[in-house]
């Protein structure tokens, strides 16, 4: 997600080439609001940011306040009525907002609203703080103090009104925002790599439980929540994030290069070439290399206009992907014996293909070696990954993952050695895909299409 505030400035198009950048983090739509200082226009559609937008819807956009989302459903269906950001218009003013995340008391929210057409936890909030400002007479700042208590979970929000931008990160911060600034305008982002592609100065990173405002007087910084202990997502640094990102005061790239000098060391092998499954798995796959010595080859070639397979929203559609993207070269691999280095297995159906297609392409042994630990529990905090019985590791022992991947061996990355490759304390992270550890209370159910069922 992207904001910005400024004076002169066309801020749609700032925010179009910021969320250009932030693409990897959500492929199934994208949308920009702005405001001209009096009404809010938004305009969203299914697809990538540079199918939704063009000059001509771009020129329609015009003011110097926007904010802006690429969504990659956790709650909610891939339609255009859930494609962000939310717009609530009611008589004296508009909001727009953007979240990145998951509530873990969406029904409970839904049952003290009475009956709404909101199919999205997104939609809820939007909701709540609208109703503060029409009905309580509340500025857009105090309506959020007043509504953001009621929520739980993972809501980081870029949020806007005809003259005000605000960005929030729940008391956990479970999910990233970072403060920059371009000239004399504001910026919002998920990603510090929404600021570079900008040449945006990075002010820092918005802190768990803050709320800053940012109008014409420059930016105010409140706190809503009562406080809790910071949990960001270990997943950021594992997959998410650009490798160059900065992330807890270091680029994503240089902490993907240690979890595999430390994968490495952690489970040595015997093999002929350290090949990377593109593109996430490229810094762990080189930091393994380089500690073991085993030449790090592309072996894999990416069809760099097919994006991030996973994020598609159909099991069929996923398997599909897989070939599209990714194509093993004989040249390189045969009669050899492949380490191959990836970040993360989640559902195995991926991994299982690339194994695949490496002995087809006449690898001798294909070893497995993964910079995180099993994923083995759901996501209730904005990782669109299933219930357990959808994850491969939910249940299975080692040995079982490895013969139902086909591989002749495999590690994972230990959760300690993971954690020490970040450079930060231990219980700075959530872990709970990793360990089962919630840092919250969590639905018992998954609960993506919750409000769909109900309308
Ligand atoms: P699979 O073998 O089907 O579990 O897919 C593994 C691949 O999915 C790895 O290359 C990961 O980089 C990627 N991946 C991990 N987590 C996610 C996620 N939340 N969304 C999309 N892709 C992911």
């Amino acid at each position: 997600m992207f904001g910005i505030l400024g004076s002169d400035i066309d801020a749609a198009r700032l925010t179009y080439f910021g969320l250009f950048a932030l693409q990897h983090r959500g492929q199934e739509s994208a949308g920009i609001s702005v405001s001209d200082g009096k009404n809010i226009t938004v305009y969203k559609d299914l697809g990538l940011v540079a199918q939704v937008f063009d000059e001509a819807t771009l020129a329609g956009l015009s003011g110097p306040i926007a904010v802006g989302h690429t969504r990659y459903s956790t709650t909610g269906s891939n339609s255009w009525e859930n494609s962000q950001p939310v717009f609530r218009h009611f008589g004296w003013n508009a909001i727009a907002l953007s979240h990145n995340g998951n509530l873990t008391n969406t029904s409970q929210l839904a049952g003290t609203l009475g009956p709404l057409a909101a199919t999205t936890d997104s939609e809820l909030m939007t909701e709540v703080i609208a109703q503060q400002m029409s009905e309580g007479g509340l500025s857009l700042p105090e309506a959020l103090s007043a509504a953001l208590p009621r929520f739980e979970g993972a809501f980081t929000l870029t949020v806007m009104d005809t003259t005000t931008l605000v960005g929030v990160r729940d008391p956990r911060g479970f999910r990233p925002l970072c403060l920059g600034k371009l000239g004399e305008s504001w910026i919002l982002a998920s990603e510090t790599a929404a600021l570079d592609i900008l040449g945006a100065d990075y002010v820092r990173q918005v802190a768990p439980g803050e709320m800053v405002v940012i109008d014409e007087n420059g930016v105010t910084s409140r706190f809503p929540f009562e406080p809790a202990e910071s949990r960001l997502c270990l997943f950021e640094f594992v997959y998410f994030a650009r490798p160059d990102s900065i992330l807890m005061g270091q680029t994503i790239h240089k902490t993907r290069l240690r979890m595999g000098r430390r994968l490495a060391a952690q489970a040595p092998i015997n093999a002929d070439i350290t090949v990377p499954v593109p593109e996430s798995g490229m810094p762990a796959a080189q930091g393994f290399s380089e500690a073991s010595g085993i030449p790090y080859v592309d072996g894999l070639v990416k069809n760099r206009y097919v994006g991030r397979t996973f994020i598609e929203p159909s099991q069929s559609m996923r398997e599909r992907g897989v070939r599209m993207k990714l194509n093993a070269m004989p040249g390189v691999i045969s009669g050899r014996r492949v380490v191959l280095v990836d970040d993360s297995i989640v559902r195995g159906s991926t991994t299982r293909q690339l194994v695949t297609m490496v002995r087809e392409a006449g690898a001798t042994e294909v070893h497995l070696r993964i910079s995180s630990p099993p994923y083995r529990w759901p996501c209730f905090y904005g990782m669109d990954t299933g219930d357990r019985s959808t994850l491969l590791a939910a249940d299975r022992s080692l040995d079982e993952i490895t013969s139902v991947l086909g591989a002749d061996s495999l590690e994972y990355l230990e959760l300690d050695h993971l954690i020490e490759a970040t450079g930060a304390e231990p219980d700075s992270f959530c872990t709970a895909c990793l360990s089962g550890e919630y840092p919250t209370n969590v639905p018992l159910t998954d609960s993506k299409f919750l409000l769909e069922g109900s309308i």
